[in-house]
């Protein structure tokens, strides 16, 4: 047994299985987990909740404390249309500050289209890893949600109130749009005012 010992002390050391990387996650920086809208606020410090939202499974929920978005926008572009298996996109807009995971980090998945990534890297899609709703665009500075997820509540009269507040001001790639929305809001033919402005039904308008 003794001569076993050392013959292996001299031989090199067997290439482990997998690689020496640490596993996923623990490499990376984890600040994000520290940071709005994903760290823990205490109800003084975060004030009175505004919106309440949740996913289908409701294991992830998160409140908002402003009344309305920054910004709202219909987004017509096809990886939208793919990734929310609908016809566009409706996406409000907060700052990061405004709203909090009410557990937190956990319970999330992500996906960065730009990096083809599930680690967390922004611009990403966040979604719940148990019922896979997607709960939010998270940019840089700011983070885009879907007003679905939010409980408007009441008679249908008082939820039509509510949801005005998060009326899009625009409609943005249109040029990929899979239907016409004949409903007179500004439509670009890409992400923004930089690109051609269109009329309801594609065509464009001179400015
Ligand atoms: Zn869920
Ligand atoms: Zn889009």
């Amino acid at each position: 047994m003794a001569e076993m010992g050392t013959d292996s002390a001299e031989m090199p050391l067997p290439t482990p299985a997998v690689t020496n990387n640490p596993p996923e996650n623990t490499i990376h920086d984890e600040a994000w987990k520290h940071r709005a809208p994903y760290h823990k606020v205490s109800h003084e410090r975060f004030g009175p909740v505004k919106w309440r939202a949740h996913c289908q499974c409701r294991k992830i929920s998160y409140v908002i404390r402003q009344d309305r978005p920054l910004n709202a926008k219909f987004c017509h572009c096809r990886g939208c249309q793919v990734m929310h298996g609908a016809p566009f996109q409706w996406a409000a807009i907060f700052h990061k500050e405004d709203v909090s995971f009410v557990n937190g980090s956990s319970g999330l998945s992500f996906y960065s289209s730009s990096l083809n990534t599930q680690k967390y890297h922004t611009p990403t899609k966040v979604s719940c890893s148990f019922c896979h709703t997607l709960i939010m665009d998270e940019g840089r500075n700011t983070c885009l949600l879907f007003p679905q997820l939010i409980e408007f509540a009441g008679s249908p009269e008082e939820k039509k109130n509510q949801r005005n507040l998060f009326k899009p001001t625009c409609h943005i790639f249109y040029e990929q749009r899979v239907m016409d929305i004949p409903d007179g809001i500004p439509k670009w033919s890409a992400m923004n005012d930089d690109s051609d402005r269109l009329d309801d039904r594609g065509n464009k308008i001179d400015q």
